[in-house]
């Protein structure tokens, strides 16, 4: 029998009258669990919850949070094989890259563990003599938290770790496609000795649970993580609420690889190829625009397909899988749409493309690779999320640098190079958020902040000790002593 996951509110799971079936991306015939799918109810009981925690919990001392973070990362770093099973085969990407992610969101709780016990304010002079200042940090209340479905364990972990180290209460609203990573984690952290109400979980549609949400007075600031057309109706609601809500949107990439004729080759088509297409090319800081100069254009296509050849599509939970199945069905339509765009558009698809049949039945597609793009077309403008990247071709490296800050986006971009005179000024000049010398645009430490610029972000930093950014708020007390 289908097992059945609940909702957690004020420490009690509780059933909803709906659910959903969460399906195995790489054999839709396999059933991972039934979900519950909340309503505006169950919401309204989670936001009460979660107020009613929160006196005691933003004044809990920073050794209980340090003791219930770090119990909750012994949990997690213990089973993260088990973890990251049940990441692999609810979204489709690989067990490595699976059990690497349930892995980050063990370490994840490490760091905010010891954040809890570093947390410090400032005390100086007044400008008036006989006055003291004093500068603290206060958490900032009762956080929602939207998640997307491609980092199903790191995102809601890298949300819920700061927000419970600097003392808020939690109401988290995963994505629907994809809950069970987010269930597992929760249910860790309540029965690693969480009040009941500090942390609730409301699994449910966007447009309604996750409407709930955003629309509730009770609600100080909203963290997002999603697509750019989501996040801005996040935003403009939490704008229009009163009291208005502090909010963090992370959204949507184009990010640029610039490939430079005097690039290691090697270097730059491990960057391009993982970049891309591992976690089958649904990454936020997916590699999807590759600029690659003339004189090495033509060796860097012809050693990215070879590599590609190479590159095994199939089950995610089977051993020798290098890229698993999409996420679902209308994931791998928009794919072979924003194919058939770049072929209409004039692009060469030079490698790839196809839906491929695999032993059971899944959303499998072949990495596709176009060339002879320019920046203008569809291709390069907009996020395709899935296993699909374009060759631009650059006459040096001004035009390269120009051709990766042209885009409304500007999470992270890369350039290979053995020149430290273009690394430095592209590190300098570059238009992102994050910025890699001969690595891929994807792959980025737990314990520093993570983010972008232009459309791919707005608010504060995530994750490292920039979190405190978002969780917490500043007080400024006088006194006359
Ligand atoms: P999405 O915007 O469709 O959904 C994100 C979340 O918002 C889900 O939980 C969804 O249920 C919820 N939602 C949808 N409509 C809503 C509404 N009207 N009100 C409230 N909540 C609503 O995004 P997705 O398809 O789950 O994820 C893919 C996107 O996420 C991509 O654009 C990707 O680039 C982005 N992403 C960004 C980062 C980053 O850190 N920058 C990381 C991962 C993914």
């Amino acid at each position: 029998m289908t097992e059945m996951f609940k909702n957690l509110i004020a420490g009690e799971w509780a059933s909803a009258g709906n659910a959903s079936r969460n399906i195995n991306p790489s054999n839709t015939n396999d059933v991972v669990g039934e979900y519950a799918q909340g309503s505006v109810e169950q919401m309204n009981d989670a936001v009460a919850a979660a107020k009613a925690a929160f006196p005691a919990w933003s004044r809990s001392g920073p050794q209980e949070r340090y003791e219930i973070l770090k119990k909750a990362s012994d949990e997690i770093l213990a089973r993260k094989e088990e973890l990251g099973r049940l990441l692999s085969r609810e979204e489709g990407k690989t067990l490595a890259e699976g059990i690497g992610e349930a892995g980050r969101a063990g370490q994840i709780f490490a760091f905010f563990a010891g954040e809890c016990l570093r947390l410090s304010g400032e005390a100086i002079p007044s400008v008036r003599p006989g006055v003291g200042v004093e500068i603290t940090r206060e958490p900032v209340g009762i956080i929602g938290m939207i998640t997307p479905w491609n980092f199903p364990i790191a995102i809601p972990a890298w949300k819920i770790a700061p927000a419970l180290a600097y003392g808020n209460c939690v109401v988290i609203k995963p994505a629907d496609l994809v809950p069970g990573s987010a269930w597992a984690l929760v249910d860790i952290i309540q029965r690693a000795g969480l009040p009941k109400g500090v942390l609730n979980l409301v699994m449910g549609r966007g447009s309604i649970v996750g409407q709930a949400l955003l629309q509730h007075k009770d609600v100080h600031a909203i963290s997002f993580t999603g697509s750019v057309s989501t996040g801005r109706k996040v935003a403009e609601a939490c704008i229009a609420s009163s009291p208005m809500k502090k909010v963090q949107l992370e959204m949507g990439g184009k990010n640029p690889l610039v490939v430079l004729d005097d690039a290691d080759l090697k270097i730059a088509v491990e960057a391009a190829v993982t970049g891309a297409y591992f976690s089958t090319g649904q990454r936020c800081t997916a590699s999807s625009r590759l600029i690659v100069q003339a004189g090495i254009h033509d060796r860097f296509v012809e050693a990215c397909i070879e590599r590609l050849k190479g590159v095994v599509v199939d089950d995610a939970l089977k051993s020798g899988t290098h890229i698993g199945p999409v996420v679902d069905q209308s994931q791998l339509d928009q794919d072979l749409k924003y194919i058939q765009i770049a072929k209409d558009e004039g692009g060469k698809l030079a490698w790839g493309g196809e839906v491929l049949k695999r032993e059971t039945p899944g959303f499998y597609l072949q990495p596709a690779l176009f060339t002879e793009t320019t920046n203008a077309m569809r291709i390069s403008r907009e996020e395709v999320f899935g296993p699909v990247a374009n060759v631009i071709r650059a006459k040096d490296y001004e035009e390269a640098l120009a051709l990766a800050n042209d885009t409304e986006f500007g999470l992270s971009a890369g350039i290979c190079t053995t020149s430290l005179k273009h690394a430095t000024h592209f590190k300098r000049n570059s238009e992102a958020g994050m910025v890699m010398v001969n690595l891929a645009t994807a792959g980025v430490d737990y314990h520093v902040p993570f983010g972008g610029r232009k459309g791919s972000s707005y608010g504060p930093r995530e994750q490292g000790a920039y979190a405190k950014e978002m969780y917490t708020t500043v007080k400024t007390a006088y006194t006359l002593a």
